[in-house]
């Protein structure tokens, strides 16, 4: 999708510093990291937000879920962490390729 930054990054018109991919999704450093490992994965496929799934291409985010504790551990985060959706502007989303934060690396505080 032109104008992406993510489909950018995941034809590598945009650096970034990897930490896991396959056909299906990559995960890569969070610029302007929330926490001591911030960590956001994505699919290999323009899905604007979760607001737009539908069940074919919800599979894209169970392959997600399904790789996130690998994910974690390869960074080195030890006793768990938070997924964080952000859909739609009152969401916080502000890119507009569906994306889960992965964080981690302390105790994290309550949400809200
Ligand atoms: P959200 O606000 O949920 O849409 O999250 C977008 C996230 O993407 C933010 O945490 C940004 O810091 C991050 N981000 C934006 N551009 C890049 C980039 N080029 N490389 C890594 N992370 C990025
Ligand atoms: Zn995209």
């Amino acid at each position: 999708m032109d104008n992406c930054v993510f489909c950018k990054i995941i034809d590598g018109s945009i650096p970034s510093k990897k930490v896991y991919e396959d056909d299906k999704m990559l995960a890569f450093y969070d610029i302007e990291p929330a926490a001591p490992v911030h960590v956001v994965m994505i699919p290999k496929a323009h899905i604007k937000s979760a607001d737009e799934l539908d069940e074919q291409s919800s599979l894209y985010v169970a392959h997600i879920f399904s790789k996130a504790g690998e994910i974690a551990r390869s960074v080195g985060i030890k006793n768990g962490y938070r997924i964080v959706n952000n859909c739609g502007a009152d969401g916080g989303q502000t890119v507009f390729h569906m994306h889960f934060h992965l964080l981690g690396g302390k105790t994290l505080g309550k949400m809200g």
